[in-house]
């Protein structure tokens, strides 16, 4: 009981330290969020494994957009596309011709460089930023992998790894149309992996070369585009609240005259403050009639729409697009749920507690059941009780060490709920709920436990 007692009497005025990459990157490794890929090998750049947290965080990520954008919209259906696709997509996309960085290289140490991202100075007297050493002259470099398809390696198998989920989408619209009856308009949602050959990849999870992407495409007609493109700003806005992100932290850039991609009418992307500045999170498109157009014309089928409440008028629809990458978007809500919090006043490390604040609905556990003793029959109860709530809820179960500790392992990976089983529920049947963010404890008869906390994630409000 000592150590509960010791748990109450933090309440100190609230203080908290930096959020920086590094204590991100070393708390995701830590406690098994996200691994460098082959690690034993060195390390594969652009790449990285999630562990069983990070699973769990990414599965529940992508279970929130993909209810929030299917069964939550009723004219928005799903798709799961192939990763390899006719190479003739990619050249009706653009990819193929557009989709480049302008690249140096230094003749010297051999380091490669995004010519948009080194100080233009450097550009202009080509010197290498790192070594002093001459810089190459800038050229074009495709992003997309290729790779061979069949048995001869003669080019003639040529295909690319997709770049985007997008165009899966694009090609599979008229199948859709058709087959589930859409009337325009209509959304159709996709999540999957994409691939990059990105040549800059620090900052952790941020840009690698192997990543998976959200995206949903809104068929309109034309004409309602830009009442649409509003719209779908408005609800991807709301999203963010409802996944309890710091608002304070998100911003909205309109892409400028030079920015804005030859196809797209406008595009704003949502960004956020990561710990390196604000950066892009997901962008919102008025892709206009580019992407069907170019299909249309590429492979030679008529892909307008028919509109047969309205005379049989045909046109090729207007897209809008809001295209998010999942992994991104775990990676900001690693940096906006950390906090070190001050809960002492001890003068040590003990001071401060770690924990992650994540929305009980995306938290990779949401209850941990904890013995107070492992004795007296209370373990035994404990897994009881825990065998009661893994039904409905992703459970863990920890009898090692102070309570106390236990608490803060909790806090740390974001488990919203910890169910404490004393004597005192041998006697009564209650336990103790003790809640993450405000580390308050009530008691709760065991028979209510599971639709306590289910009131609870409904009622759940991120603390400013
Ligand atoms: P950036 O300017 O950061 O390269 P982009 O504008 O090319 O991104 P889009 O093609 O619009 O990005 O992709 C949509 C979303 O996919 C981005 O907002 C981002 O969340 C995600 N994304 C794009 N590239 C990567 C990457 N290399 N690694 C991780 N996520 C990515």
């Amino acid at each position: 009981m000592r150590e509960r007692g010791e748990e109450q009497s933090m309440a100190v005025p609230e203080q908290t330290r930096e959020v920086t990459m590094d204590k991100i990157t070393s708390l995701a490794k830590r406690r098994g969020f996200v691994f460098q890929s082959s690690e034993i090998y060195g390390g594969q750049s652009g790449a990285w494994d999630y562990g069983p947290l990070g699973i769990e965080l990414k599965n529940r990520i992508q279970r929130f957009w993909w209810k929030e954008m299917t069964q939550l919209h009723d004219n928005i259906v799903g798709l799961d596309a192939a990763i390899l696709m006719h190479p003739r997509v990619w050249e009706a996309s653009g990819h193929v011709e557009n989709f480049t960085d302008p690249l140096v290289d230094c003749k010297k140490c051999k380091m490669r460089f995004r010519a948009d991202q080194i100080p233009e100075e450097n550009l202009v007297s080509k010197t290498c930023p790192e070594c002093g050493g001459e810089l190459t002259d800038t050229r074009k470099f495709n992003l997309m992998f290729k790779t061979n398809i069949g048995p001869v390696d003669d080019g003639s198998g040529l295909i690319y790894l997709r770049p985007e989920t997008a165009q899966g989408i694009y090609v599979n619209y008229k199948n859709i149309v058709q087959s589930n009856r859409m009337k325009i308009p209509f959304g159709i949602a996709q999540v999957g992996k994409a691939f990059r050959n990105e040549i800059v990849t620090k900052n952790f999870i941020f840009r690698t070369c192997e990543f998976e992407q959200m995206e949903m495409q809104f068929f309109v007609k034309p004409g309602s585009d830009v009442e649409w493109f509003n719209y779908w700003r408005e609800q991807r806005w709301n999203y963010y609240k409802k996944l309890g992100v710091n608002m304070n932290k998100l911003r909205w850039h309109q892409h400028g005259p030079g920015e804005l991609a030859h196809y797209a009418k406008d595009a704003y992307d949502i960004e956020y403050e990561f710990p390196m500045g604000f950066k892009e999170l997901e962008g919102v498109h008025n892709r206009s009639d580019y992407d069907l157009s170019r299909h249309q014309q590429y492979s030679g089928k008529d892909l307008q729409y028919i509109d047969q409440d309205n005379n049989n008028e045909r046109f090729v629809p207007f897209i809008i697009e809001t295209s998010a990458g999942l992994t991104r978007q775990l990676l900001m809500l690693l940096c906006d749920a950390y906090e070190e919090q001050k809960v002492a006043d001890k003068g040590n490390d003990d001071d401060y507690r770690t924990v992650m604040h994540f929305h009980p609905i995306v938290a990779p556990v949401t209850v941990a059941v904890l013995p107070l003793m492992k004795k007296d029959g209370l373990a035994e109860l404990a897994q009881e009780i825990r065998g009661e709530l893994k039904e409905d809820y992703a459970t863990d179960y920890d009898q090692a060490g102070a309570i106390g500790r236990r608490y803060r392992r909790q806090d740390e990976i974001g488990t919203p709920f910890c169910v404490t089983i004393d004597y005192q529920t041998k006697e009564d049947g209650t336990v103790t709920v003790r809640d993450r963010d405000s580390m308050e404890q009530v008691r709760v008869p065991r028979a209510n436990l599971s639709d306590f906390i289910k009131t609870k994630i409904k009622a759940y409000k991120r603390q400013a």
